[in-house]
């Protein structure tokens, strides 16, 4: 049986040296919940240590320290690893990483009879709100064309992004058919329009974000949430309240 883990919280955080991985690191050390970073993980550290944190390469993850839960986003190369790390080591496993393959995903699946597991595309409370939304509307509106339109940064390695899928997925649900469009850009942290097309009439329902520090706090909401729990997959909005 699992028993509620006794603050503070021991953090791994994999994909440190990323975008969402400084943020992370960042906002971890924050007042709040009560974490501690007790490892961080990067393809090829620059330093062992940084602001007293230690890193270890993403081939060295046998050496990390004992740890509670760890939070992954890195690169659908480096998931199996910190996967099978989780289970190893019996800890929950916190993932936003995108551009999984199949075979990754029913990895995924199957580890969540194991440990507690969080996978979302997006770790946003707005985009939470904005699938239900986008269910209901293709429930209402059936018949019309759904399309998915996408724009993130010139880096970003998949496309569609993760969330258009989870978007299209609920459109689905709803009856709809979507289409997918994607635009790498700039800096663009992240836009999804989910477009509703009947004869004379439109409906757009768009999200945009402008700081990635909402997915990492809410990363790190579901986190402290997660540990100690049962192992099953658990959804952004079931750790929530
Ligand atoms: P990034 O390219 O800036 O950082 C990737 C990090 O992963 C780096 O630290 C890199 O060293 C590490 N990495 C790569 N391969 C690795 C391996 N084999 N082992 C260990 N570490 C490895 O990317 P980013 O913008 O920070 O995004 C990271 C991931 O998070 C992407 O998949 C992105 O789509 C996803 N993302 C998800 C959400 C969400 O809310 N779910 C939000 C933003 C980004």
């Amino acid at each position: 049986m699992s028993e509620p883990i006794q603050p503070p919280i021991r953090l791994l955080i994999h994909g440190a040296s990323g975008r969402m991985g400084q943020a992370l690191l960042r906002l971890a050390a924050e007042p709040g919940p009560p974490f501690a970073v007790v490892a961080a993980v990067s393809r090829k550290p620059a330093q062992r240590v940084i602001d007293g944190v230690p890193f270890f390469a993403g081939d060295e993850l046998d050496g990390v320290p004992a740890f509670d839960v760890a939070i992954d986003f890195s690169l659908p190369e480096g998931f199996a690893a910190i996967l099978a790390l989780c289970l190893a080591r019996g800890a929950a496993l916190v993932s936003g990483t995108t551009g999984l393959s199949e075979a990754q995903r029913d990895a995924r699946d199957a580890a969540a009879a194991e440990i507690p597991l969080c996978w979302a595309s997006n770790f946003s409370l707005g985009v939470a709100v904005l699938t239900e939304l986008v269910e209901r509307a293709a429930a209402a509106l059936p018949g019309w064309d759904c399309d998915i339109v996408e724009a993130h940064h010139a880096q970003k390695k998949d496309a569609p992004s993760g969330t258009a899928l989870t978007l299209g997925n609920a459109a689905q649900w709803g009856g709809a058919t979507p289409r997918y469009a994607s635009l790498r850009a700039g800096d663009i942290v992240g836009e999804h329009t989910v477009q509703f097309s009947g004869i004379g009439e439109r409906i757009e329902l768009v999200h945009r974000a402008s700081n990635r520090d909402i997915f990492a706090r809410g990363a790190l909401h579901v986190a402290g949430r997660l540990a100690g729990r049962p192992a099953r997959a658990y959804r952004v909005r079931d750790l929530l309240a």
